[in-house]
């Protein structure tokens, strides 16, 4: 099934150039506006990745997933775009080096040339501002957009040179229907689920757990699951108002459910002051990270708040299969729910819980991993910051843990 999404997307990102491969030219110039084509075409349909439809997400196999296709596809437009130029020169060439530069030149005083240039030059702004992972999320965020601003100067270049054309349209359409059902919907959350903050209370110092009450129908979320949530004014508080992530720490029947969020930048650290009466919209539900887990023994890897999936699990029922968790932080934190934690692990045979203090190192993880029995045999699952992710899997990887056996949800991606 997940692989109709991306053959929809991919027939989608060929379309432009399709439509126009036959009126070309066979040879490198032809190749060159086939090249432009093909870029635009998969530039414009990662765009449709960006869309935060719950159905859609589920579709891919996740946000994670259609967010490494977003990035894939756009580096490959990228390249294709910058070999657009290079290939159209071709044709200079044929008569010397000189014209050749002419043609490619940024001084150039053709309309159509520095529309091109300036398009390219935007584009690389916008990804300069995409691989710089120290700026903050909303600084970054806005800079992604510059994509976009340099795909509709794009699409100026386009008209500029071949007039209105089929090809044209079918890119208008796909990049009007991303941006705005991106920012309409998702970002601007028409359509969220209406909740209010019912209860505050604070597991650690720079934790705040928030139990949501649903102020109309419930959002229907599983334990490990996470939501895009956005808080807003109440009695005596202003949230920022934006969209973030955080899965569910426990979902109760009537429709309840708690979010546990650690103070990190901006908005995070002003939620640690939220109160009682706040109007909360959320998205969702998002992820699979812990869906349709197969019944075999398991180990459980958290790191910091990377807690909350498992934390959502324990709450709901007791486990089903031999359990082990790991739950790493550091040693200046205070440890939140470790007590809790161990309270299920007292009353719960199949459940070992191990708490490890961890800085930068990861070597005391990977000695308690390599004593766990049956390392190879189990299904592992890891929540937590992207560098721990990447470290536990190489490592579990070299220990010859099937890739198959590896599940993870990163507490942090950019789109
Ligand atoms: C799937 C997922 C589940 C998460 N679950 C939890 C949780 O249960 N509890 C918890 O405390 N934190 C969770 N996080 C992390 C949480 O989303 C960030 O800490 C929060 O968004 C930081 O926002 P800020 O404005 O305070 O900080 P910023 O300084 O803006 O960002 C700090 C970091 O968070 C990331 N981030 C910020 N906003 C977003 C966003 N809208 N989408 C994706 N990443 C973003 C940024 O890349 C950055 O690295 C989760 C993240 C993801 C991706």
């Amino acid at each position: 099934m997940r692989i109709i999404p991306k053959i929809a997307v991919i027939t989608a990102a060929l379309l432009p150039a399709m439509l126009i491969v036959s009126s070309l030219p066979s040879d490198l110039y032809g190749f060159g506006i086939l090249s432009g084509w093909l870029g635009t075409g998969l530039i414009s349909a990662s765009l449709l990745l960006m869309i935060r439809e719950p159905f859609w997400t589920v579709w891919w196999g996740g946000l994670q997933c259609m967010y490494q296709w977003h990035h894939r596809m756009g580096m490959a437009g990228y390249v294709l775009l910058l070999a657009h130029p290079l290939f159209l020169a071709s044709r200079y060439l044929e008569l010397d080096l000189d014209t050749a530069w002419e043609f490619l030149s940024p001084f150039n005083s053709d309309l159509l040339n520095r529309i091109g240039w300036i398009g390219l030059i935007v584009f690389m702004l916008g990804l300069a501002a995409t691989f710089s992972l120290r700026l903050s999320y909303s600084v970054w965020r806005h800079l992604h957009l510059l994509l976009v601003v340099a795909m509709l100067i794009g699409l100026g270049h386009i008209a500029i040179a071949g007039g209105f054309s089929v090809s044209l349209a079918v890119t208008l359409l796909m990049i009007g229907i991303a941006v705005s059902w991106r920012l309409v919907h998702s970002d601007y959350g028409i359509g969220a689920f209406p909740y209010e903050v019912d209860a505050v209370s604070h597991p650690s110092e720079h934790i705040t757990e928030v139990v949501l009450r649903p102020l109309g129908k419930p959002l229907g979320i599983a334990q490990g699951q996470f939501v895009n949530a956005a808080f807003f004014e109440g009695p005596h508080f202003q949230g920022c108002g934006e969209f973030h992530p955080y899965t569910v720490s426990k979902v109760t029947e009537d429709g309840s459910l708690s979010l546990s969020i650690k103070a990190l930048g901006n908005c995070t650290q002003h939620i640690q002051l939220l109160e009682p009466g706040v109007a909360v919209r959320l998205q969702g539900p998002y992820g699979t990270f812990l869906l349709d887990r197969p019944l075999s023994a398991e180990i459980w890897i958290a790191g910091g708040i990377g807690i909350t999936p498992f934390l959502a699990l324990l709450r709901s029922y007791p486990v089903m299969q031999k359990t082990d968790l790991v739950y790493v932080h550091r040693e200046h934190e205070q440890v939140p729910y470790e007590q809790e934690l161990q309270a299920y692990a007292t009353v719960q045979v199949e459940l070992q819980v191990y708490s490890l203090i961890m800085e930068n190192d990861p070597m005391p993880l990977f000695a308690l991993l390599a004593n766990i029995d049956e390392l190879k045999q189990r299904q592992i699952y890891l929540c937590g910051p992207p560098l721990l992710i990447a470290k536990v899997t190489s490592w579990l990887q070299v220990q010859g843990v099937p890739e198959q056996q590896i599940h993870s949800e990163q507490f942090d991606f950019r789109s």
